[in-house]
């Protein structure tokens, strides 16, 4: 059964969350503040395949238990709740390591279909590394080499894990490489989200990437600004020619 950890001090929502998802067939566990949450998941250990996050917390707030999970090691996906109209929350989501995000107050069947997108693409990431034809296990170049199977980039010497998110961008844009891909084909493509979505959010997940593709992030040679289109991932073939 699906384990999924609910993170929430309101407890009117923490148990129509838990009433929910145990309607639809999942174990639902309600943490009731950040430290209770850090307790289950690096002391404890408990095995969650998603946490729902919520920003505002007693104590600890999301984006600090993010941040000390993924500091510690702990890559479980985290769908981020967060308080609508403030944009600058769901940045600070990503920075602190959440895969995706969502505004409250929310309608159940959006929250439903963001934890199946969350599972589908670990599935897909766990059935890569067993199946790689569709996209290399590996990519290496200049002194790099992404690992989409450890989730993480390795660059002279140091090596940096990647969240979900972060894995699933870069393997879409590694299959693309040499073409311009457009912020909507990406939120699209990638995280199953339409038009009407802030398309910012990924400018956010490019600077991020930048800091593990390039030797100088503000002036990018491998991950491209496409004015007026999205992004370019510079192919392999195309570094050796330049
Ligand atoms: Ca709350």
């Amino acid at each position: 059964m699906t384990r999924i950890l609910i993170v929430e001090d309101e407890q009117h929502i923490a148990d129509g969350l838990r009433f929910n998802l145990e309607a639809e067939g999942y174990e639902a566990v309600v943490a009731r503040d950040g430290e209770q949450a850090l307790e289950l998941l690096l002391k404890e250990r408990t095995a969650f395949e998603v946490v729902v996050l919520d920003v505002m917390l007693p104590g600890k707030d999301g984006f600090t238990v993010a941040a000390e999970l993924r500091a510690a090691g702990q890559f479980v996906p985290i769908l981020m709740l967060t308080a609508r109209g403030r944009p600058e929350d769901v940045l600070r989501g990503f920075e602190s390591g959440a895969d995706d995000y969502l505004p409250k107050p929310f309608e159940l069947a959006i929250l439903m279909a963001r934890l199946r997108g969350l599972q589908r693409r670990r599935r897909w990431n766990e059935r890569d590394v067993e199946v790689p034809e569709s996209t290399p296990e590996t990519y290496s170049f200049e002194g790099r080499t992404l690992d989409f199977g450890a989730m993480e980039v390795r660059a002279h010497g140091k090596s940096y894990r990647l969240t979900q998110m972060e894995c699933d961008l870069l393997k879409y844009l590694v299959r693309n490489a040499g073409q311009a891909v457009s912020r909507g084909t990406i939120l699209e493509d990638v995280w199953g989200l339409h038009e009407s979505t802030d398309t910012r959010a990924i400018d956010n997940f490019i600077v991020r990437l930048r800091r593990y593709l390039e030797d100088r992030p503000a002036s990018p040679k491998i991950l491209l600004t496409v004015r007026g289109v999205g992004y370019k991932f510079v192919s392999q073939e195309a570094l050796k020619s330049s």
